[in-house]
């Protein structure tokens, strides 16, 4: 049956709402799935910008890739990284010519930190204080398992790792949310008052360490003397630590069909993951390629390690100086092509009053492209240029890269930002490009493995192309 004029002109006009799935034949969905068991493994080794750096280093030395310090001088096909005080990282491939294509992923999420002074002893209990990192929504962390990762400096100057609360046989620390039963007034209140940041504070221990009624707080002694045993650290050693609380729990395959991803610290250590696998595998003997992985977005990306520090340029700068050229990091950096690889979020059918159902992004269709974030008015937003958005559609569509486009949420409803605006002063065309997940910033965020998977195939084309129009 030879299908009619309309069917015909439907087909050619009309954006189709494809699904990712249907993209891959079935080899290439056991390809997807067998990507998506490492990336598990990621997500479970590098639950803090610390542990993200270190494990991509390691992953970088393992494909030969060299400290950039130790290059006199680069030539083309030279693989380095560049490691930035242990809690961001560049990873780069040099190229012949003088332009890059570069991705910035973020590798910090939501959770919450230690107070300088978090120890304190009340109810027979001994608590640590809190102070949470990013934007959170608190009840999520009341009766979540948590994990403690994190490091302490003694007193001789000596860096102490702790990490406890992943392995089946360690202790993990709960914060403890009211009863039901005596909980009516606290259900009247409004969800922010309900769940106060002063409450966030997590169980550690119960044992009074002696009997002797002249020791004060004995069940805080007891814990710390546990601390300093193992660690040799004492109290005033917090004042410089930084020790962060994160969910215990591993990721894990949801759905019965086992399409989906659920884990803490999917935003955005997806796209950390997929930008770092597409780096290598990239090929491209034109241009010179970097991927940043930059800590700090989650509270503005600023700091030394953040995305508004010049690292960036400090990186670029470095490499034209080992290739004896002349030009400047900002003249290099404007005629670059670069991808803000952050995750995006995706409709959720329980709560579709916030999003514009034209205009979301859905799991399983694919990667998202985002022209703006923002919010208010795409206030905040970098907004991409059609030119580079063409581009990087085009490139995706010569690649059989399956991708949508959506907005993050209804105008007005809130919205959110990404690092895209921070590279974008250099002059450089810049896109934000990810993976949209449900319940962004929660301890369990979701994402479809045909998403991870398609926007490994995008940073891939992307790194791959020698064009910039
Ligand atoms: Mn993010
Ligand atoms: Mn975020």
């Amino acid at each position: 049956m030879t299908k009619s004029k309309f069917a015909r002109l439907q087909e050619k006009l009309v954006i189709k709402q494809k699904s990712a799935w249907n993209n891959f034949n079935e080899k290439q969905r056991q390809s997807i799935f067998s990507f998506c068991e490492k990336y598990k493994e990621f997500l479970n080794e590098a639950k803090t910008e610390r542990e993200a750096t270190e494990t991509i280093i390691k992953a970088a030395k393992a494909k030969g890739f060299k400290e950039l310090e130790s290059f006199d001088s680069l030539s083309p096909g030279d693989s380095f990284f560049y490691n930035n005080k242990n809690k961001s990282v560049v990873l780069g491939i040099i190229g012949e010519e003088a332009e890059f294509n570069m991705t910035g992923a973020h590798i910090d999420s939501p959770r919450l930190d230690l107070k300088p002074r978090p120890f304190y002893e009340d109810g027979n209990l001994a608590l640590l204080k809190t102070h949470y990192y990013g934007g959170i929504k608190k009840y999520h962390w009341f009766e979540t398992p948590l994990a403690i990762h994190g490091i302490v400096i003694d007193k001789n100057g000596k860096k102490r790792e702790i990490k406890i609360g992943e392995n089946e046989e360690d202790p993990v620390f709960v914060i403890s949310d009211l009863l039901p039963h005596i909980g009516r007034k606290t259900e009247e209140k409004s969800v922010r008052e309900a769940f106060e940041a002063e409450n966030l504070n997590v169980i550690i221990g119960n044992i009074p360490i002696v009997k002797d009624d002249k020791i004060k707080e004995k069940i805080k002694l007891g814990i710390l003397s546990i601390l300093n045993e193992k660690y040799g650290i004492i109290e005033e050693d917090f004042i410089s630590a930084e020790i962060e609380l994160v969910p215990a729990t591993k990721a894990r395959d949801v759905g019965f069909d086992r399409a989906l991803i659920a884990s803490y610290g999917q935003d955005d250590r997806s796209c950390a993951y997929t930008t770092l696998k597409a780096l290598f595998n990239s090929e491209n003997r034109k241009k010179t390629r970097l991927a940043f992985f930059y800590d700090k977005e989650e509270i503005g990306s600023v700091g030394n390690t953040g995305a508004a520090s010049q690292l960036m340029e400090r990186v670029v700068e470095m490499i034209l100086r080992k290739r004896n050229s002349k030009k400047t990091a900002n003249e290099i950096i404007s005629k670059s092509i670069v991808i803000s690889a952050d995750v995006t979020s995706a409709f959720d059918p329980s709560f579709a009053g916030v999003f514009d159902a034209k205009n979301v992004n859905k799991m399983g269709g694919g990667v998202a492209v985002e022209k703006y974030t923002g919010s208010g008015g795409k206030y905040g937003a970098s907004d991409a240029n059609a030119e580079y958005i063409s581009f990087i559609t085009r490139l995706l569509n010569e690649n059989d890269v399956c991708w949508q486009a959506g907005e993050i949420g209804r105008v007005d409803e809130g919205g959110g930002g990404t690092i895209s605006y921070m590279i974008a002063k250099y002059g450089c065309d810049v896109i934000d490009m990810g993976i949209p997940v449900l319940g962004m910033h929660s301890p369990s965020e979701i994402s479809s493995k045909a998403d991870v998977y398609s926007a490994y195939l995008a940073y891939k084309a992307f790194f791959n192309t020698a064009n910039t129009e």
